[in-house]
């Protein structure tokens, strides 16, 4: 028989977001319920070294500070649910969120912490390779390129350190970006420029991921150099995207206002939707900063804002 679950709060997401909601909220004596997702422990989990997360002099593992921030939002009385939302009705109030399971979550208030999704290049020869040399996850599938030659596309801060990372495992690696400048910090790109493993291609686009059939494997890359108009080949065993997230609000589309990138529209100062009791906090609502620590500043500022609501 399938259950219903009922709270003051039901907070959809583990991530920074997920968990500090849950810490505030539980703490305020609001019951609060976690679903946890596809991803528990959400896009730090495929993070290795954190450097800038506050209140660690040494270097700490992502899927560690995460496991920590799991454990405080239990401790103080979060229930996590390992399941994911597939539907929601926001249209009547309390509101209602279908899992995957069967399960049915009844919450006064919801806080939306969602996240945001690896981004691909769209492209028939990436989507026939995943898993068989292409990847989004260079924590994940780095261990299996060791001493091969490897790409990674992009030029943000996630391109940079996962080609860092695959300097650890392969022998070569490339860094493809389309502009002529990096979008990561500073610190990192010195990193990346002083690494003798990597050489950047500039201004150059992915036309074509090639491979073999039997066995599956990628074997190559066709660029094109969007300034000289002209192609390239070249020989490589991996193929490593990282060229930023999408906000993940597919069941949400038609229950509350998105912007045109998907990005759910909260008010100017605080986490409030446009449905009155529906919050918003972290990447799945923010396109400019996307780091842990803010994504956990606004889950406790999302959590502060349901406990005023349910007050009223
Ligand atoms: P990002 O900063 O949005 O960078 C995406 C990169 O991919 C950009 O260089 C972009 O090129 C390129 N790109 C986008 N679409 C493309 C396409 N279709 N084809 C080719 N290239 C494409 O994404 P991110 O690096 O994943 O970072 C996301 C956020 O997380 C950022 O705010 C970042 O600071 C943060 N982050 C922080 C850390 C850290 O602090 N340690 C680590 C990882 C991520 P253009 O530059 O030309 O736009």
């Amino acid at each position: 028989m399938n259950k219903t679950y009922k709270s003051d709060v039901v907070i959809i997401g583990s991530g920074a977001a997920g968990y500090t909601a849950g810490i505030y909220t539980a703490r305020a004596n609001m019951n609060p319920i976690l679903i946890d997702g596809q991803q528990p422990g959400g896009q730090m989990t495929i993070t290795t070294d954190v450097e800038n997360y506050p209140g660690f002099k040494d270097i700490v593992q992502g899927p560690w500070l995460m496991e920590q921030m799991k454990k405080q939002a239990e401790s103080v009385g979060t229930k996590i649910f390992n399941d994911t939302i597939v539907e929601v009705n926001f249209k009547k109030k309390p509101f209602q969120l279908n899992g995957d399971n069967g399960s049915v979550y009844i919450g006064k208030s919801v806080i939306i912490a969602t996240g945001a999704t690896a981004r691909w290049l769209n492209l028939d020869s990436e989507e026939k390779f995943k898993g068989f040399g292409v990847s989004a996850c260079a924590t994940c599938d780095g261990f299996f390129f060791k001493n091969k030659t490897v790409a990674v596309i992009g030029g943000g801060n996630t391109a940079v350190e996962e080609a860092l990372f695959l300097t650890k495992h392969a022998k070569k690696v490339f860094l493809i970006h389309r502009r002529n400048e990096l979008r990561a910090e500073k610190i990192l790109q010195k990193r990346l420029f002083k690494n003798p493993k990597v050489e950047i291609i500039w201004n150059s686009v992915v036309q074509e991921i090639k491979g073999n059939d039997n066995p599956k494997k990628v074997t190559g890359l066709k660029i094109k150099n969007i300034i000289k108009k002209k192609d390239q080949d070249i020989k490589l065993d991996g193929v490593f995207v990282a060229i930023g997230y999408d906000p993940s609000t597919n069941i949400f589309k038609n229950q509350i206002k998105l912007d045109g990138d998907g990005y759910i529209i909260t008010k100017s100062n605080n986490t409030h939707t446009d449905i009155s009791g529906i919050f918003a906090a972290g990447d799945v609502t923010d396109k400019i900063y996307r780091q842990a620590v803010t994504a956990a500043g606004m889950g406790c500022m999302a959590a502060l804002d349901a406990e005023k609501f349910l007050a009223k």
